[in-house]
């Protein structure tokens, strides 16, 4: 590649919001065969808000939200602003919590007021010996809805369902559609569940999904790919993206992106739109062909 033509194509892409971390990437770019993307933030606009709370014990509602949002303060996911901004919409009083761990792709537990709080999928309540079939006829209902249903269990005992609506972003079935037009297989993986996972790829006509897939399994489904052949660019915005974002043949940060997946990427999507993914492709194809004019 001669320099001035990647200057070049990196120019047209900068002014797109498209920022090359690598010269390599773009090569690279025009052979890709699949795009892999994550559903949260990737998506759909990864501005989730609470749109229920139901309870499934003696706790009330207001009760199950603000000891959910305690133990949720820490965290950086998406779900979490969710849940934290609902609390104070709804003025309830945060209380602190302690111990904090997230376990990515799962959930978030913390102690709030002498008591462990669980906050994520059924099987990670599961894995804490947690009872969830009291909740499973409400999550089931949230999930048919394509929301993301998160459970909450207090002291070891589930307490209530928390329904987080996500949009697709307005410009995602387009950049598919573009994706598919130029022989591009688009595949999604996600940590959400299966149902509200569908839900979303129907919506942006991508009919190869993986749900439940936790983060170091983002990685291994690439790779799986790339041992099939496959030159894969992986679409990414989370800090459980950065291990499929390494290895993907280009990995692809968006938004606003969390500060290891730009790290993790060779190219960075400045906005929000999924459209820039198409156009990076394009760039990427224009540049080589000026190289090899240049060349000649
Ligand atoms: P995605 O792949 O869609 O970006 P993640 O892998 O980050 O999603 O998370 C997968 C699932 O794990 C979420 O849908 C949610 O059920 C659960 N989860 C992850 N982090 C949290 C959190 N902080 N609070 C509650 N649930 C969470
Ligand atoms: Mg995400």
């Amino acid at each position: 590649a001669t320099p001035l033509a990647l200057i070049r194509g990196g120019g047209m892409a900068a002014e797109r919001g498209i920022l090359m971390r690598s010269g390599e990437a773009f090569q690279i770019l025009k052979d890709i065969t699949h795009v892999v993307l994550d559903k949260t933030g990737t998506i759909t606009e990864g501005k989730p808000r609470l749109v229920a709370v139901e309870a499934v014990s003696d706790l009330g509602r207001d009760e199950v939200l603000r000891l959910a949002a305690g133990a949720e303060a820490a965290s950086e996911h998406p779900l979490a602003r969710a849940i934290v901004d609902a609390a104070e919409e709804r003025a309830l009083e945060m209380p602190e919590a302690g111990d904090f761990q997230a376990t990515a792709g799962q959930g978030i537990e913390a102690t709030v007021e002498g008591r462990r709080i669980l906050v994520g999928t059924s099987r990670f309540l599961r894995s804490r010996d947690v009872d969830v079939s009291p909740a499973q006829e409400v999550l089931d209902r949230h999930e048919a809805q394509a929301h993301t249903a998160v459970l909450v269990s207090i002291a070891g005992a589930v307490a209530g369902v928390l329904a987080i609506a996500d949009a697709v972003k307005p410009d995602a079935k387009d950049a598919i559609a573009e994706l598919k037009r130029r022989g591009i297989t688009p595949v999604m993986l996600t940590g959400d569940n299966e149902r509200t996972a569908r839900a979303v790829a129907a919506a942006v006509e991508i009919d190869e999904v993986h749900a439940q897939v936790v983060p170091q399994d983002k990685a291994a489904r690439v790779r799986g790919l790339q041992e099939q052949g496959a030159r894969v660019a992986m679409v990414g915005d989370g800090i459980n993206d950065a291990p499929a974002l390494m290895q993907a043949h280009v990995g692809i940060a968006i938004g606003a992106g969390t500060d290891i997946a730009i790290e993790s990427s060779d190219v960075v999507l400045i906005g929000e739109r999924l459209g820039a993914v198409p156009e990076a492709i394009t760039i990427g194809g224009m540049s080589y062909r000026k190289t090899v004019q240049n060349l000649w």
